[in-house]
């Protein structure tokens, strides 16, 4: 009953006790670890000593294992990453990079997209994923 998340570069997996353990890069290049909870829709989050980050920042993702870069090209400050559920079934996980911006994005095998969080006008049309 273990939700797994890797990274889309190395698929490593990318959690560890309940939370999803990110590389974020600021505005001003510090660098910190960013711990996202696992629970889709919960956005309790924390920071290492290393970075202080303003409500509205964006921030720069990376894998913490091979350092690639998890932001989407193009994509409005958006970052994904992969979720494999205890039912083996893969999907795409989208969050915002932009900190307090409380959206998820859920995107299956078949481009089926589950919204979370709140609902931002910015994301009404779904044609963005179609960039994946
Ligand atoms: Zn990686």
């Amino acid at each position: 009953m273990k939700v797994t998340y890797l990274c889309p570069h190395c698929r490593s997996a990318i959690n560890a006790g309940n939370n999803i353990i990110l590389s974020a890069k600021s505005s001003a290049n510090k660098v910190s670890l960013i711990l996202l909870h696992e629970e889709i829709g919960n956005y309790t989050s924390d920071l290492s000593a290393s970075l202080t980050v303003e409500k509205g920042e964006v921030v720069d993702l990376f894998c913490p294992v091979c350092h690639e870069s998890l932001n989407i090209p193009q994509k409005d400050a958006l970052a994904k990453y992969i979720r494999i559920d205890d039912n083996c079934n893969e999907c795409y996980i989208i969050i915002s990079r932009k900190y307090g911006e409380n959206i998820t994005f859920k995107v299956d095998e078949k481009k089926q997209v589950d919204s979370y969080g709140e609902k931002l006008s910015r994301f009404i049309d779904p044609e963005w994923f179609l960039f994946l």
